[in-house]
This record gives structure tokens, C-alpha cells and sequence, in this order.
């Protein structure tokens, strides 16, 4: 048996607050959902709808949607809200590129999202692994979006650059929580190091969409997430994503509080305001989820927002 999280074996035990009624993930059983899986098992791919045990899997599936996990299925950080293997990664598998562009093509994704692990074993972080698979998918899937969801190849010096180069439609790295966490939730990272990233990449390239996604439930205060909005929006972030925290385990962070659906309401209308193109706030967002429809809003909320500033 693979122990998944070996740094927490001495952790506190935190029991697991009861789900309430809105936190409910649609159940389907569909035949989509078994050919979806039956693809990714094909091409032996890693997704994070398995790995991170995502609520909506069944949903996704169902609808073809799946995000892949590039890079293996082991973590160089140990996040204490992530249920992804913690460990010593493998070997970078030199086909991948070509298994998720051939996984894309046969789910004829219109929009596909591809994520990692982080590796900072790796001198570059995995950036060059990331152009490549980029690359790869555009060639065989030319119509298909690409949306990246990175690590922030901290201490990695510009090797995001090269992600940047492939030119993904979206280029997303989730924020997480409120500065005054990332001690407690992650550890191995550093707030304004993830609010620079994402303000570089949109200075490089301003045709890119970015994307960032915050989780709610961990102990965060009210105050605390305005500033976060205030600091994405301060680097030019498009889309902010915000979702509930489920704790994965009794050694994860403790969960805190489970938002009720007005206040992911409340948060959205907050969010709007402060001039985010695109909000998507309820108990099951997360930052893949329904990626493909809220490409295409985010496009039209573009050509609408270009359209208002050129008239006055
Ligand atoms: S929300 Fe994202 S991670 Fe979860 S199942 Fe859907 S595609 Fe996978």
C-alpha cells in the first residue's frame, strides 16, 4: 500500500466535519464516463480529478472532461490541504507529450486543461516538459484551447517563460488561500512569489488569459480574501475561480467552515466589482471545473469589455 503522505504520519488527527445538504456532487453513471476513463487508462495518464479526488468526477466524465496531472503522480511539496502523493518523483516519461495529445483526440476536447505536479527536483521546474506537451497537443488538435495549470516554479529563476512561449490560451496558477496561511496550508511556497508569476506572465504576453483559484473553508478571514482579490487583480488576473475546502483526511488541515451558498454569492458580487472578467464562486468550484464553457465566456466578456472601452 502506498502511504501518500508520509510527512503527516505525525500530524494531529483533525476529524472531518459533516458535509452539509448543498454539498452534493451530481451522480452519474454514464457510459461517457466509462469511456472516458477507459482513455485515460489507455494512454496510462495521471489525472488530478482522480488524484486530488475531486468531487465532480462523475460529472466531468460524463461530459468528457478530464484534467490531466503531467509529470507523474508524486509531489515535491506537501501542501497540508492537497491529496496528491507527497515523495521522490520519477523520471520524466519522454511520450507524454505525445500520450496527452492523442488522449485529447480521441476526447475530442474542445478545451483541454493540463496540470502537475510541482518538481523542484527538476532544474526548470518541468517548464520545458509543459512547452512540450503544449506543442505536441496543439499539433494533432489545432481547434482545441489549451488551458495550463502550473506550479509556481519557485526559485526556478525564468523557466515559466518557456510555458508562456508555447502560448496557452489560459494560462492558470491557483493562489490557494490568504497570505497569512501559506505557512500553515502551504509551506513550501510563497504568496507573492504566485501573485508575481501570474503578473509576469501577463506581461509578456497580454492575449493571454490568467486564471487563479482560491479555496475558502481554512481558517481565512472575510478581510483577508479582499486583500487576495485586490492583489490579482493589482497583477491583471482575468478569471478568479473560488471554491470550498474538503478536507481530504483526518492528517489535512482542519477544515474550518463550510461556506454557505449565499456567501459564495456574496464573495462573486465582491469579485465583480473589483473588475475580474469572469468569476465562478459556489461550494463545488474548482479550477478546472466547467473550464471549457467559462473559456468561452471569458472570450465574449473580452470582445464586450473591448467593445464598451472603445466607445467611451
Ligand atoms: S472539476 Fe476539474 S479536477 Fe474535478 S473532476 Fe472536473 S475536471 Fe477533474
Amino acid at each position: 500500500m502506498i502511504i501518500r503522505h508520509p510527512e503527516k504520519i505525525n500530524k494531529p488527527i483533525n476529524p472531518i466535519k459533516k458535509k452539509p445538504s448543498w454539498i452534493r456532487s451530481k451522480l452519474k453513471n454514464s457510459q461517457e464516463f466509462f469511456s472516458t476513463k477507459s482513455i485515460v487508462n489507455k494512454y496510462k495518464l495521471k489525472t488530478v480529478c482522480q488524484e486530488a479526488n475531486c468531487p465532480n468526477i462523475t460529472e466531468c466524465w460524463s461530459e468528457k472532461h478530464a484534467t490531466f496531472l503531467i509529470m507523474g503522480d508524486t509531489c515535491t511539496r506537501a501542501c497540508a490541504f492537497c491529496n496528491i502523493i507527497t515523495g521522490k518523483p520519477k523520471a520524466l516519461d519522454p511520450l507524454e507529450p505525445l500520450k496527452i495529445s492523442s488522449a485529447v483526440e480521441k476526447l475530442n476536447l474542445k478545451h483541454a486543461v493540463i496540470t502537475s505536479v510541482d518538481r523542484d527536483d527538476l532544474d526548470d521546474g518541468g517548464a520545458n516538459h509543459f512547452y512540450e506537451v503544449i506543442i505536441e497537443t496543439r499539433k494533432n488538435n489545432p481547434e482545441t484551447t489549451i488551458e495550463v495549470l502550473t506550479p509556481d516554479f519557485l526559485r526556478k529563476e525564468d523557466s515559466y517563460k518557456k510555458v508562456i512561449e508555447a502560448k496557452p490560451d489560459v494560462f492558470n496558477h491557483n493562489i490557494e488561500t490568504v497570505p497569512g496561511l501559506y505557512r500553515l496550508v502551504r509551506p513550501g511556497s510563497r504568496y507573492f512569489a504566485s501573485v508575481e508569476l501570474l503578473k509576469n506572465a501577463k506581461n509578456i504576453d497580454k492575449n493571454i488569459f490568467t486564471k487563479s483559484g482560491l479555496m475558502v473553508g481554512l481558517g481565512e478571514k472575510k478581510n483577508e480574501i479582499l486583500q487576495v482579490m485586490d492583489d490579482l487583480r493589482s497583477a491583471e488576473v482575468d478569471f478568479l475561480t473560488i471554491g470550498q475546502y474538503l478536507q481530504p483526511s483526518v492528517k489535512h488541515h482542519p477544515l474550518d467552515k463550510y461556506y454557505r451558498p449565499e456567501e459564495f454569492e456574496e464573495l462573486e458580487s465582491i469579485a465583480k466589482s473589483k473588475g475580474f472578467l469572469l468569476i465562478s464562486s459556489s461550494p463545488l468550484t474548482r479550477s478546472s471545473y466547467h473550464a471549457d464553457e467559462d473559456f468561452a465566456k471569458l472570450q465574449k466578456n473580452r470582445i464586450n469589455q473591448t467593445n464598451a472601452q472603445s466607445i467611451s
